[in-house]
């Protein structure tokens, strides 16, 4: 027996391989078709996801949006400002157009993709109570289908981080060295125009101010006039809380002061000079309707020129030198 099933493998050999041949082809088709289907229920699944609901889904993707796309139109509406060295006339009419505009094309693409209509409208764009935040006030409408979903929401859109055009609606001649503007001779010719050649200006030749909208860590402003605090706040380029300050919307149309609750930052003299008044070192005094003088304080007594400012009694005891 044994001896003939030996034989019975040896003779149906080739039979026996090209069987075994048969099944594995048969099987890899049959993975192959396992795989294929599984894919097309993943696919349809996802379609019918999108299909069913997420209505809710893209009105929540759409809404996170909308403080990103607010923020790109008044970091872009700013950098043109500097560039053409031309304010705006009304600002927030402005942005609430140019909001309105890119919300329109976003709209598109949505309807395009979801087959979701978006209707929006942004209502108004403000001061907040905080200076570093902007207001902006939409009304949204979104429809698919049988399903419909209304709102209207305030987003707050931060300013820190985004250029401030005052300086370079200001004076003409300005030049940026990293996170700073310099000067050069620009603001100390636009001062003796301000002040009729009255005061001494010659300190602010090479005078430096920040480029970029920073908050100042140093909550407690009484404390800049100890330890150096200072120094280190004109280093980083701060901006402080001001109620003579203008606001970041009126900056864009060329304002020194305004009436909204906003913010100021120090201008550093470049020039040491014998005098010791000059234009008080703050910008809503150096670019408001009337500068006017304050006293030196030396900031450090090592040799470097521009670790002084000039401030009178109101900034300084704001600012805890007094
Ligand atoms: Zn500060
Ligand atoms: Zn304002």
């Amino acid at each position: 027996m044994r001896l003939n099933l030996k034989k019975f493998l040896c003779e149906n050999k080739g039979n026996i391989i090209s069987s075994i041949n048969i099944v594995l082809i048969f099987s890899f088709i049959l993975v192959g078709f396992l795989v294929l289907e599984t894919s097309t229920y993943i696919n349809n699944n996802k379609i019918s996801e999108i299909n069913d609901n997420n209505f809710e889904y893209i009105i929540e993707n759409y809404k996170a949006n909308v403080p990103v796309l607010s923020l790109e139109i008044i970091n872009e509406t700013s950098r043109n400002i500097i560039n053409n060295k031309n304010p705006l006339s009304n600002c927030r009419i402005e942005l609430k157009n140019r909001i309105n505009q890119k919300l329109n094309e976003e709209n598109r693409k949505y309807y395009n993709n979801y087959k979701i209509t978006i209707v929006s409208e942004v209502l108004d764009v403000y001061n907040d109570e905080n200076p570093f935040n902007i207001n902006v006030k939409i009304r949204l409408n979104f429809t698919k289908d049988d399903k419909s979903y209304s709102s209207e929401d305030t987003y707050k859109i931060s300013v820190v981080g985004l250029y401030d055009p005052l300086p370079f609606l200001k004076c003409r001649d300005i030049q940026v060295e990293n996170d700073k503007i310099n000067y050069k001779n620009s603001l100390k010719n636009y001062l003796n125009e301000k002040t009729n050649g009255e005061i001494n200006t010659e300190p602010y030749i090479n005078g430096k101010s920040p480029l970029i909208i920073k908050e100042c860590s140093y909550q407690d402003y009484t404390s800049h006039g100890t330890n150096g605090l200072c120094e280190n706040c004109i280093l980083n380029g701060y901006y402080h809380e001001s109620r003579d300050g203008s606001c970041y919307l009126c900056r864009m149309e060329g304002y020194g002061n305004c009436s909204h609750y906003g913010f100021e930052t120090f201008i550093v003299p470049g020039i040491l000079t014998e005098d010791n008044r000059s234009i008080v070192s703050i910008d809503h005094v150096i670019f408001g309707e009337n500068p006017y003088p304050g006293d030196i304080i030396i900031l450090n007594n090592t040799s470097s020129d521009s670790d002084f400012i000039f401030l009178e009694n109101g900034h300084k005891s704001k600012y805890g030198f007094i």
